[in-house]
């Protein structure tokens, strides 16, 4: 993979409070709020964020779709809905590689030059970690690898499980 490291970088923190041109929601299907990083997302861009959310009529596992970013620092959000993991043989590998692929596709259209991804699926969708890690890390990667206009991935990682699942991811383990 031809990609500097540099270009894909971890951080720890609180995906809503970075200042990136564009910041990507873990979404369920209905597109009207849930729990995790759909809630803080929601709660610290306020009311307006819903209402665009609400003409959308949802997004199909594996796409993604865009909004405003309203009261957050970041310009953009893209909401992509992780698949629910069952047991790995119903496609959930395929469907969450889709999720990064489709957001990054759309923020490169954007003209996007840095973009944070939560670690989609490792919340109340269930998707084991290592696993999740690997397929960000091959898919972010890929990317990168076909598109000099985006700049910088960050990965954000909500503690310390899923910071040691990605750093394992970049270095190839
Ligand atoms: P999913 O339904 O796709 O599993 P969740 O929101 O439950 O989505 O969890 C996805 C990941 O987002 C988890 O690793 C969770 O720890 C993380 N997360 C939760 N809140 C935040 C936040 N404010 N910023 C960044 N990541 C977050």
């Amino acid at each position: 993979m031809n990609v500097n490291p540099g270009r894909i970088q971890l951080v720890s923190d609180d995906i809503t409070r970075l200042a990136v041109d564009a910041i990507v929601n873990a979404a369920n299907r209905s597109l009207l709020s849930g729990g995790g990083v759909d809630g803080a997302i929601h709660r610290a861009a306020g009311p307006e964020l819903l209402a665009e959310c609400r003409t959308l009529g949802g997004c199909e596992t594996g796409q993604a779709k865009l909004t405003r970013a309203y009261r957050l620092p970041a310009r953009y959000v893209i909401h992509t809905v992780g698949p629910i993991w069952r047991d790995g043989d119903q496609g959930e590998p395929d469907l969450l590689a889709a999720c990064y692929r489709n957001s990054l596709r759309l923020a490169a259209d954007l003209g996007v030059r840095t973009i944070a991804f939560p670690a989609i699926s490792c919340g109340v969708y269930g998707y084991p970690l290592e696993d999740a890690a690997r397929v960000a890390v091959r898919e972010v990667g890929n990317f990168l690898a076909g598109n000099d206009r985006i700049e910088t991935v960050y990965l954000v990682c909500f503690g310390e499980e899923v910071r040691q699942a990605c750093q394992r991811a970049l270095q190839g383990g």
